[in-house]
């Protein structure tokens, strides 16, 4: 059997990728060099660290870069794993939580965000941040950029704000199959998802290089190494999406 969402079926993606006609970029690349018909990757590590250093290494070995957006929990904010990721070429992005953190109070989230900012530059140059979703939490991550202006801490963008996605189609892990609003809550973009069901359309549509311009955003985590992984994280993402289903037909 074929299983999606695994580091094998990752492989695939890359290697598509690095055969396509698209350049390839990381989020930093994407607003500092001028591109077209490239495709941007980029991952968010919400947890299982570990599982990112090994997605980075596939990369790697592919000729691929990517950016990787750390939260700063303890769980995640494993020094030694970003150091090596970010010797393999990769970009470290900062995944900001400090709303959900502050519980809403912009000011004590604003003092954080600088703090923990600091706090992943110490192991590597920062220059882009993307939030964290929190289904749970009525507000959103990046909410905290209407009353303060992220370029006046040194950052460049922020992919939920920065990239014009009427321009970059977008592509997100979430639900085993990618776009699936059904599941996500918070890590979607306002304009029209193109649902797929699974990986071997999102690797056909980039050998038909039907888009010019596409962002595909990632979380380690979901994607398993051995069938046991496999296994253990479809029980969690089952029970996961039975309690995003009821929150959005709550909302
Ligand atoms: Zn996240």
């Amino acid at each position: 059997m074929d299983l999606d969402f695994t580091f094998n079926k990752y492989g695939k993606l890359c290697q598509t990728i690095a055969n396509s006609g698209y350049s390839e970029c990381t989020v930093k690349s994407y607003f500092s060099e001028s591109h077209n018909h490239v495709i941007i990757l980029r991952h968010d590590v919400d947890r299982i660290p570990g599982r990112a250093l090994e997605m980075a290494r596939m990369e790697n070995e592919y000729g691929l870069l990517s950016t990787y957006y750390f939260r700063t929990i303890d769980e995640v904010f494993k020094p030694d794993i970003i150091r090596k990721i970010a010797n393999l070429g990769h970009e470290i992005g900062y995944h900001y939580e400090v709303l959900d953190k502050m519980n809403g109070n912009h000011e004590a989230a604003i003092k954080l965000f600088e703090k923990e900012l600091e706090k992943l530059r110490e192991i590597a140059p920062i220059v882009t941040a993307c939030m964290h979703g929190n289904p749970l939490k009525s507000w959103s991550n990046k909410d905290i950029w209407n009353y303060y202006d992220f370029t006046q801490y040194n950052i460049i963008g922020e992919p939920y704000i920065s990239i014009d996605y009427n321009k970059v189609k977008y592509f997100t892990d979430t639900g085993r199959s990618w776009n699936n609003t059904k599941y996500s809550v918070k890590d979607k973009t306002n304009f029209n998802q193109l649902r797929l069901e699974n990986s071997d359309k999102l690797i056909q549509l980039i050998k038909n290089e039907t888009y010019p311009e596409i962002c595909i955003l990632t979380h380690p985590n979901r994607w398993s190494e051995t069938r046991i992984q496999w296994i253990k994280e479809f029980i969690f993402q089952n029970i996961k999406n039975i309690i995003k289903i009821g929150i959005n037909t709550y909302k």
